[in-house]
């Protein structure tokens, strides 16, 4: 059966991380989101944290060169060879290039890329309503996946909080940015033949159900 290395794109919002650790529990893949590592070193107060806080806050990129490092350095650890799903790298054709050379050096070639498309305007409603747990970094939705209790987070009990780069002047930038610099690569990857698109504006239900006949069908291929 064939590995599942897989890169998750779609624009910020789609259900990216959603799926994504639903997929992870199903196959036990390691899930490797850009956004959540870089958010994590901001937490920590680390060099890369400090380096990426105020960028990463006004929704602009950070820069390719320091997530080279963080990719090629997670992806050569030993978790990666049996399956992957990058999710949020590469964001730009830049990027794309990048990744092609760590995978060629680390020896591990791409299944597929996993496009999650789904409309500008639902995009815009699901970030609006998402709200995460400062602790965990759990995910929820004010409409679609609420937390059991209101305000805050089922697993720990800390109250929920919405992402700086979430708020509603920040999140048209991101979208512009996606269609700018990263929608290019649907065109790039499906060139090379390794496109499977989604229609992820379903429940979470449906669009998990899609991706696993996909991912089901993949690993025979
Ligand atoms: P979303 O899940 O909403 O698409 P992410 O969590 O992936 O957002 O990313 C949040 C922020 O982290 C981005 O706006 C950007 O500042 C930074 N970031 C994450 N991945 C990358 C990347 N591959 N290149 C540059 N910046 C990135
Ligand atoms: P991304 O990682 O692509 O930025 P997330 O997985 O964080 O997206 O999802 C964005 C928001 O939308 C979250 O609040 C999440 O709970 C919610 N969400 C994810 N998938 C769906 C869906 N299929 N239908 C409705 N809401 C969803």
């Amino acid at each position: 059966m064939k590995n599942l290395n897989l890169i998750f794109l779609g624009p910020p919002g789609a259900g990216k991380g959603t799926i994504a650790k639903d997929v992870v529990e199903r196959y036990g893949v390691p899930h490797i989101s850009t956004g959540d590592m870089l958010r994590d070193a901001v937490s920590a107060g680390s060099e890369l944290g400090k380096k990426v806080k105020s960028v990463m806050e006004s929704g602009q990129l950070v820069s390719d060169e320091l997530l080279f490092d963080l990719v090629k350095d997670r992806l050569s650890k030993k978790d990666c060879v049996n399956g992957f799903i990058l999710d949020g790298y590469p964001r730009n054709l830049d990027q794309a290039k990048a990744l092609d050379k760590i995978l060629q050096e680390i020896n591990l070639s791409l299944t597929a890329v996993i496009f999650l498309d789904v409309s500008e305007e639902e995009v815009v409603k699901r970030i609006s309503n998402r709200r995460v747990c400062p602790k965990c970094s759990r995910v929820y939705n004010l409409i679609s996946l609420k937390p059991k209790n209101d305000t805050v987070c089922d697993d720990d009990s800390t109250p929920l909080i919405q992402r700086e780069d979430d708020k509603a002047e920040t999140v048209r930038k991101r979208y512009n940015i996606y269609i700018e610099k990263t929608a290019p690569l649907v065109k790039l990857y499906k060139g090379r033949n390794q496109i499977v698109t989604i229609d992820a504006s379903g429940t979470v239900d449906k669009v998990d159900e899609i991706v696993f006949n996909t991912l089901e069908e993949l690993r025979q291929e």
